[in-house]
């Protein structure tokens, strides 16, 4: 266990920085002013109800195009992001003060870059799009902010990419894992070799991948970089980062009070955003949680192993639950898989599960990789190789899992 003492001192900062600003919101944020009861202290904090995104959204909807979880008038707000709206369902907008986008950039700066050993002396390279999604964009502040040279990937193919990386002199990647498994790819097709081109470090979010071993033993390979995990969600705020240890995501808990359900479900409270705050919030995301100390020196509690899967992501083979992320550490110990999905099928009403692969080797068997699942996995799960090029290619959140209804 981590110190009392500390353990101690982070529950009263957490529980001052939320009396101070619930204040504010219980005078003038409708959407919580009908919800929460003032806080005086743990007990108080233990009776507010849980909020979950479909909440969220009901609000937008009949309150558009922002909704009631607004603390400040209009005018007060200096940014407009929304969700990926990955999981199909429509986006859910969040707005920010200048104080609370400050406050994403310093969590940025002071946690995930320091995390992951990145100083001002870095060129960060940042591979995405650069549209509506919040992710990108406090990246790059949160670089900017500690001093790095920013360096935006928007508006490029993925050649363009490699190559401005390289030219730059790129020392930090910034991208999901699937991403810059991709990157390496195409640096390859291209005769580019990535593990020559200087990059030390690459952090990643939107996947659990990086604190996979397999995936992240395979981008570590591709670039002879560290690479490190990142968390953090539009509508919380960045939660998490990985540290010198790599064996799972420290929570900031001096930016946020987290707590988890009895089936795994991270609930984050975030303490910086008072514009337009979250209490209690259901993030969708399954954890383990470990609150033993860190070789890294945070007082911070840890996830093992990262993120193992949202908690709608869960399949089930033959009577045993599964997360497309234990899937993964098998199927990318295998290089000549460039790409995978996995299709979850109710026939009969029976769960038939088929991994889809990609491969550019035309003689690879299915054999080994089936053998290997069936070993880590405990139950027989079918590989069917498919056409170069037709599984989906994701920039954002890669969907591991396709589920067809016949
Ligand atoms: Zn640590």
């Amino acid at each position: 266990m981590r110190s009392a003492t500390e353990q101690s001192a982070i529950r009263d900062l957490q529980l001052k920085k939320l009396r101070a600003g619930l204040k504010e919101v219980l005078s003038t944020n409708a959407f919580w002013r009908g919800r929460l009861h003032d806080v005086h202290g743990w007990d108080d904090f233990e009776r507010l109800p849980l909020t979950t995104k479909s909440e969220l959204l009901g609000d937008q909807n009949d309150h558009a195009p922002f909704g009631t979880n607004l603390t400040y008038p209009l005018d007060g707000y200096v940014r407009l992001h929304q969700t990926s709206g990955s999981s199909g369902d429509q986006p859910l907008r969040w707005l920010d003060t200048r104080k609370s986008w400050d406050w994403w950039q310093r969590i940025w700066a002071d946690h995930v870059y320091r995390g992951a050993g990145v100083t001002a002396a870095d060129r960060v390279f940042f591979a995405f799009s650069f549209g509506p999604f919040i992710g990108f964009w406090s990246a790059f502040g949160g670089a900017e902010r500690l001093g790095a040279l920013c360096i935006s990937g928007g508006a490029m193919t993925s050649e363009q990419r490699v190559r401005n990386m390289l030219d730059a002199g790129a020392t930090v990647l910034m991208s999901t894992p699937t991403y810059a498994l991709r990157l390496a790819d195409v640096a390859d097709q291209i005769g580019v070799n990535l593990s020559a081109a200087g990059v030390r470090t690459t952090i990643h979010a939107g996947e659990p991948g990086a604190s996979i071993p397999a995936t992240r033993d395979a981008i570590e390979a591709a670039y002879s970089a560290t690479c490190f995990d990142h968390t953090g969600m539009t509508e919380l705020g960045p939660t998490g980062y990985s540290c010198s240890a790599r064996d799972g995501v420290h929570l900031i808990e001096s930016e946020f009070i987290f707590e988890v359900a009895a089936d795994g479900e991270l609930i984050a409270t975030n303490l910086g955003r008072w514009g337009m705050p979250l209490i209690r919030y259901r993030t969708g995301d399954r954890v383990v949680v470990s609150r033993e100390p860190c070789s890294c020196g945070s007082p911070f509690m840890k996830i093992v192993g990262g993120i193992q899967g949202r908690v709608d992501d869960m399949f089930t083979v033959r009577g045993v639950n599964l997360y497309p992320s234990q899937v993964e550490d098998i199927v990318r110990r295998y290089s000549e898989v460039s790409e995978f999905v996995i299709e979850h099928r109710r026939e009969r009403r029976m769960d038939e599960v088929t991994l889809l692969i990609e491969t550019p080797l035309p003689g690879f068997s299915t054999e080994r990789l089936e053998a290997d699942l069936r070993q880590a996995l405990g139950v027989r799960l079918e590989c069917r190789i498919v056409a170069a090029g037709t599984l989906p290619r994701y920039e954002l959140k890669s969907r591991r899992i396709v589920r067809v209804i016949e």
